[in-house]
């Protein structure tokens, strides 16, 4: 019964659902790539112009190289995203260099790989099921693989994350034969992003019926989950930032993101949908502990954000919630180990391919 209730319900609303993926790929990024040691050898790159063409993405994007106020303002500080902010009200994480000077292969790698998330796939249509996806973004950066439950596919797979990956992936290739070594890792960082983004379970399944009020099913749906699926990723960023910064819980998570295995890559899209299914896998069981350890405040139908004291309190949880954190920290981790697994398979395929080593 639950389970047609929840076809009608799908299938009346569009989720408007705010995907950041996880929040700050760029520490994601830096902590998995301490793994690849061979990207020492590119520490001397020039920042070169951007000479692309590129008709996929938003027409009002803009190529950033450095963080200017212009693109403080995308991230305010309205205690919602605090995690980009230093304590003292300083910006960190992505910094970036002018055109001419000189950078490394992995600070492109690390800043960039956040590029994706900064409205390059908005303002645009691709399908008319992205309306089940949070939009153009969320249709991008999400994918429901073959056999999960979901609207409007059904059971088919959904959401374009594979070929983003095939796209920019093919990108750098082109970038790399002229030898513009600089564009050729920034591409590889967008990859990065959205195979990130597909280790994420809440961007591998649409929603859980424990999100939905029989009451107000449509009003349910869409807030409940996005807002389940905003505290999980600004309450794990917050983690990996705090312990980041020496800061530590009793169960750590930085190790994880250092645990992938290297595996054998077919290609970047079979790579990003093999990924997607792994993360998809512990979905339903991200959604139950998200409700248990976050609690009902979320199970409001209004927009509800984490704020920096609530994150500490579950940060430093005691008694019964430190054995909820264990579990929704256990699960997390398994989800870092399925995103370093798939980033550093991906840059080891990707030196074999363009001759890197
Ligand atoms: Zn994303």
């Amino acid at each position: 019964m639950k389970i047609s209730k929840l076809i009608l319900v799908l299938f009346l609303i569009f989720l408007s659902i705010s995907v950041f993926g996880w929040s700050r790929h760029n520490l994601i990024t830096r902590i998995i790539l301490t793994e690849a040691t061979w990207l020492e050898k590119y520490n001397e790159i020039t920042v070169t112009p951007y000479t692309y063409t590129d008709t996929t993405i938003n027409p009002e994007f803009k190529i950033y190289y450095e963080l200017s106020e212009e693109m403080k303002k995308k991230f305010p500080d309205d205690g919602k995203f605090f995690d980009y902010y230093k304590e003292d009200g300083s910006y960190y994480g992505y910094i970036g260099k002018k055109v001419g000077e000189k950078t490394s292969a992995y600070e492109i790698l690390c800043d960039y790989s956040d590029e994706p998330d900064w409205d390059m796939d908005k303002n645009m249509h691709h399908a008319f099921n992205q309306k089940f996806m949070g939009g153009p973004q969320g249709f991008r950066h999400m994918y429901y693989p073959f056999g999960s439950f979901k609207a409007a596919n059904i059971i088919f797979a959904q959401g374009d994350t594979p070929n983003r990956v095939e796209f920019y992936f093919e990108k750098s290739r082109e970038a790399f034969a002229k030898g513009d070594r600089y564009w050729g890792f920034r591409f590889l960082a967008r990859c990065i992003h959205y195979l990130e983004d597909v280790s994420n379970p809440y961007h591998t399944k649409q929603t859980s019926s424990k999100f939905i009020h029989w009451n107000d099913p449509v009003a349910s749906t869409t807030t409940v989950t996005a807002n389940y699926h905003a505290v999980w990723e600004v309450y794990f960023a917050n983690v990996l930032t705090y312990e980041y910064k020496g800061k530590t819980s009793n169960h750590p998570m930085i190790p994880f993101l250092r645990k992938g295995k290297i595996e054998k890559v077919k290609d970047p899209k079979s790579l990003t949908k093999q990924t997607a299914r792994k993360s998809c896998a512990l979905a339903k069981k991200c959604f139950k502990t998200s409700i248990e350890f976050f609690g009902k405040d979320y199970d409001v139908l209004v927009d509800r954000y984490i704020n920096e004291d609530e994150f500490t309190e579950l940060y430093y949880a005691k008694g019964e919630k430190e054995i909820q954190q264990k579990e929704i920290h256990d699960l997390c981790s398994e989800a870092y180990v399925i995103a370093s697994g798939a980033v550093l398979s991906f840059l080891e395929y990707s030196a074999e391919e363009f001759k890197l080593r």
